[in-house]
């Protein structure tokens, strides 16, 4: 049974430990693009994130679709329709990336590292089988949930690990816990999202957006298609690299 309104926990010592494990590099990695660097990614993910990739392919980018297996050709109560074999294949063909987001959707922070380990190994697995046979370097946690040794875990599996602690990053940065701006359909999420590409703009810093579905009016998980042309807009014309997130990863100095 598929539960999709499951919610980390927001008790303190669950924060205490977020907030632990945040300050806790487990991979550390200096990240120093020459230009700067936007990864658009989509989690879980809902079909209608491929009209992110359209968005982001108008403006001359590729971005970053993380899978969570267990949601293949399911339909979400919350996201609507979710994708599947030949959606990855379709993402694939078009030079996005395809990353891992554990099989069951995972709090890595509530799970032995035995079970993240099995979880992922079970997401790359039904990724295979799917027909995806490339290598999968890029992970991202489910609710940004992780504790010190999931990151390390992650650290060595893949290239990168993407959280959801806002921000850019730049400099002296843990990559298995990068940081990621939040896409939504409030006000408020559009003027953190524009301040954080200004940031990112000024510094040449390695900035990742995140959400799940993308329209003209989306769920609450998700964005505007109107907020992402403005940001990739407003990207590209500002000389940024508009990259998936391995590439982003090479861009950035984090791997060559
Ligand atoms: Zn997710």
């Amino acid at each position: 049974m598929i539960q999709w309104t499951y919610a980390p926990s927001r008790l303190p010592p669950a924060k205490v430990q977020r907030r632990v494990v945040q300050w806790r590099k487990a991979c550390q990695a200096d990240v120093a693009p020459d230009r700067p660097v936007i990864s658009f990614t989509f989690d879980d993910f809902p079909k209608s994130a491929l009209n992110g990739a359209d968005i982001v392919e108008k403006h001359g980018g590729r971005a970053g679709f993380y899978a969570c297996t267990s949601f293949i050709g399911q339909r979400s109560p919350v996201m609507g329709e979710m994708f599947d074999g030949a959606t990855l294949a379709e993402l694939r063909a078009r030079g996005h990336e395809i990353g891992a987001h554990t099989h069951t959707h995972l709090d890595c922070a509530r799970a032995r590292l035995g079970a993240v380990e099995r979880d992922i190994g079970e997401n790359l697995v039904a990724l295979s089988e799917t027909g995806h046979d490339e290598t999968v370097s890029a992970f991202a946690f489910p609710y940004g949930e992780t504790t010190y040794s999931a990151k390390r875990w992650v650290g060595e599996v893949f290239v990168t690990g993407r959280g959801i602690l806002p921000g850019v990053n730049i400099g002296e940065c843990d990559r298995s816990q990068l940081r990621a701006v939040e896409l939504g359909g409030t006000a408020m999420h559009r003027r953190r999202a524009l301040a954080a590409l200004k940031t990112a703009i000024d510094a040449k810093a390695w900035l990742f957006f995140f959400t799940h579905d993308v329209g003209r009016t989306p769920t609450n998980y998700g964005a505007p298609a109107d907020l992402l042309e403005e940001l990739a807009q407003r990207a590209a014309e500002s000389g940024a690299v508009l990259a998936a997130p391995t590439f982003g990863a090479v861009l950035s100095g984090v791997m060559d």
